[in-house]
């Protein structure tokens, strides 16, 4: 029975071998990716990334790669307290943005207290990680988190680009604001799943950044708050400056590098706490609260 199931693995990776040359995908499935990221990373199996049982939700790379996602619904909507939209590796070269985020889906599958509707993402920008040589940007070359349409963009993220930045390819903005399918599929989301709270994952600064409304949690495992700033078409600036949604980058220590075991799930137990405190103290909460409260 297991070298059967070994003999349909192999034939599945030869013929994933075969069939992605380093251009087109075009209809590429969430086993294709899972063969892929395995393949690329280490510290995910093609086990635990099937196991993961993400879906297409409508989101592909410039390349084809399904931009796979996991849904958590909560137990029923009267206990959910809140929407998390959680995402990993929209910078392609910062593998451990990817690998954390499966260790955190799959700690939620077997332990899921149903307490937050998650939708989760946990590989962004699948064509910047499964190059042969991962980069930041996507298959155009857009660093997809200066590319989202803040006000003014054609102005100021260019122009940052030009002066600022010195036209470092790793951080080109695209050619117009949301001209990418990745952050086109990201800002869909924002609108349709609505969440109460963004978290998005990179490495490696080691720290937590926050946009938005506070409060910001103060640390998360080992990682403690520091305020890098917002950039013009950054998700920070986006949604969290202006569409007033708490966005929370948590910027690993090493991007080749996992966290310990501990760490692991130390930033994924204070995050949980968090998010708590913070959805139930919001405003809007509180006065489903005070009207739900005894009369
Ligand atoms: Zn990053």
């Amino acid at each position: 029975m297991m070298k059967l199931l070994k003999i349909r693995i192999l034939a599945v990776l030869l013929m994933a071998n075969m069939s992605f040359a380093e251009a087109e995908i075009s209809q590429a499935t969430i086993t294709d990716l899972c063969i892929r990221v395995a393949g690329k990373l280490a510290s995910v199996t093609l086990a635990e990334c099937l196991e993961a049982e993400l879906s297409y939700n409508g989101g592909r790379s410039v390349r084809g790669f399904p931009i796979g996602v996991r849904e958590f619904s909560p137990i029923s909507e009267h206990s959910s307290i809140g929407k998390i939209l959680l995402i990993g590796g929209i910078h392609g070269d910062e593998y451990s943005s990817v690998s954390v985020v499966f260790k955190w889906l799959n700690q939620l599958k077997s332990g899921y207290n149903g307490n937050f509707h998650w939708r989760i993402a946990p590989l962004m920008n699948p064509d910047g990680l499964l190059r042969r040589k991962s980069v930041r940007v996507n298959a155009h070359g857009v660093d997809l988190n200066r590319n989202f349409p803040t006000p003014n963009w054609l102005l100021t993220a260019t122009n940052y680009w030009f002066t600022r930045a010195h036209q470092n390819p790793r951080r080109f903005p695209g050619p117009n604001p949301a001209s990418e399918p990745e952050s086109q599929w990201l800002i869909k989301e924002i609108k349709e799943f609505q969440p109460d709270v963004i978290v998005s994952v990179h490495a490696p600064i080691g720290i937590v950044d926050f946009d938005g409304p506070p409060k910001a949690p103060e640390k998360l495992g080992e990682l403690h708050l520091y305020m890098l700033g917002t950039y013009p078409g950054s998700l920070g600036n986006y949604a969290g400056v202006h569409k007033r949604l708490p966005v929370i980058t948590i910027e690993l220590a090493h991007a080749g590098i996992m966290p310990s075991k501990q760490e692991i799930s130390d930033i994924w137990s204070d995050l949980e706490v968090y998010l708590e405190k913070k959805i139930t103290d919001s405003p809007l909460q509180q006065a489903v609260k005070d009207h739900a409260g005894p009369s």
